[in-house]
């Protein structure tokens, strides 16, 4: 915690860490704090503990169910369940079909989806990337054609996390295939267990299965699930975009891997002595403590726009790649301070009940599996390169 609170935030800060102690089940712990593999179903319990305290949409004004809590509150929400060792809130529904619903859904919209977002009876994931139309998400050609009551969609879909869990998926096709790319693009609601949906898992670099490719054969979406107008989709798709990025600025993130580093640094010996007092390491620590410092400063002035009514701009950017970057290097720390422990990459030791996990008494193998996932925050929700052309050009005005 580095910003100055007032008594009633150290309260609530205090308030989230008891619950956070309390109603964390153990076993959710145990996996989220030693890197472990997270399931569908610690998510939901979580999501539901959450819920049922009213906690469970920290960003949602509380007219639809949210708490209505301030840009700090939400922050001291986030920093003290991370470190406590809660999962992350899954985003898909909670914070990008959401805010696009609240903005653009019909009321029927509203009133079917958000309940069952907020209590995770629904399952989202994101079909926008395709084969040819990540960067360039404009050049996506999966497409929707009108026929009756219904869309005909078909096409691809790829890297679409947790598409295997999810029930639903919120997508873009091409409505209008003579129009400019931006302008034929429609946003649809789709209930993946429509007769011609197919999930196929992508494994990756940590050999795990988070991502999917999704085939789409003539699959059925009724009318009364676009979302705005049709081929107005694409600012829809770019307002959404503007919540993911900060979604990720992977704060609470950074300070649990933060609070590890120096944990670990403390505990392992380099000539005798623990490396936390080697000055080498202990710079380079301190350097991404005071970087963790101003991106967390930089967050708070940009959630902070929001409560003045003002939409978050391009700055979201530099949040993107600030959180990524950050995360990054304390994974990479964090495999020098473990030493020849992190370096054997071992699956088996992602599982709880693994005895694989330990190596020499620690939990330090997952680290190996950490490093090697963390590789995709820099491409996920917009490639660091694009954040940069953004900035060079919304920001910077070059
Ligand atoms: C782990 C993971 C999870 C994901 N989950 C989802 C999901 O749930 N749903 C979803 O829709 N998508 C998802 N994505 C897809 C993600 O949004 C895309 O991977 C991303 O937009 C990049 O697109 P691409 O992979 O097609 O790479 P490309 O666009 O082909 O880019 C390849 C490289 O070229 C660079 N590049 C491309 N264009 C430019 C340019 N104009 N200037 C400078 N450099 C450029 C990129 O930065 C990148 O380094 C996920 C990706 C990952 C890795």
């Amino acid at each position: 915690m580095y910003l100055r609170e007032n008594p009633e935030e150290i309260a609530f800060r205090t308030e989230v860490r008891n619950f956070v102690q309390c109603e964390l089940p153990t076993d959710i712990r145990d996996r989220v704090l030693n890197f472990l593999r997270v399931e569908r179903e610690d998510y939901v319990r979580w999501q539901r503990i959450l819920h049922a305290k009213s906690w469970g949409a920290p960003a949602w004004p509380q007219a639809y169910g949210g708490t209505g809590w301030n840009a700090t509150w939400r922050t001291i929400f986030e920093e003290e369940c991370f470190t406590g060792g809660a999962p992350r809130q899954i985003p898909f529904g909670l914070s990008m079909c959401a805010p696009v619903l609240m903005a653009f859904g019909t009321d029927a919209q509203k009133a079917r989806y958000l309940p069952r977002i907020i209590s995770m009876a629904d399952w989202w994931c994101q079909g926008y990337s395709e084969p040819g139309a990540g960067s360039d998400l404009a050049a996506l050609k999966t497409r929707a054609e009108r026929r009756g009551d219904y869309y005909v969609v078909s096409g691809q879909k790829t890297w679409t996390t947790y598409a295997h869990w999810a029930n639903m998926m919120f997508l873009l096709a091409r409505t209008d295939s003579e129009a400019k790319p931006q302008a034929g693009i429609s946003f649809l609601l789709l209930d993946m267990k429509t007769p011609g949906v197919t999930v196929r898992p992508i494994t990756t670099l940590d050999q795990g299965h988070d991502i999917n490719e999704v085939f789409l054969d003539e699959v059925k979406v009724p009318v009364e699930n676009l979302v705005g107008e049709e081929n107005k989709g694409w600012a829809i798709a770019k307002y959404l975009l503007g919540h993911e990025r900060t979604n990720i600025a992977g704060i609470g993130m950074c300070r649990r891997l933060m609070r590890r580093l120096k944990e670990i640094a403390r505990s392992e010996q380099k000539r005798g002595r623990p490396l936390i007092e080697d000055p080498y390491f202990r710079q380079r620590i301190t350097k991404l403590d005071m970087d963790l410092m101003c991106h967390e400063w930089s967050l708070m002035r940009l959630i902070s726009l929001e409560s003045g009514n003002k939409a978050i701009g391009p700055e979201a950017s530099v949040l993107k790649i600030r959180g990524s970057e950050i995360q990054q290097h304390l994974t990479e720390l964090l495999m020098e301070c473990a030493g020849p422990y992190a370096v054997p990459f071992v699956p088996a030791a992602l599982e709880l009940d693994s005895t694989a996990a330990t190596a020499g008494g620690k939990l330090l193998n997952p680290l190996a599996a950490q490093y090697f996932d963390m590789h995709k925050i820099s491409i996920y929700g917009g490639a660091n390169e694009i954040q940069k052309n953004i900035i060079a050009k919304a920001i910077i005005g070059l």
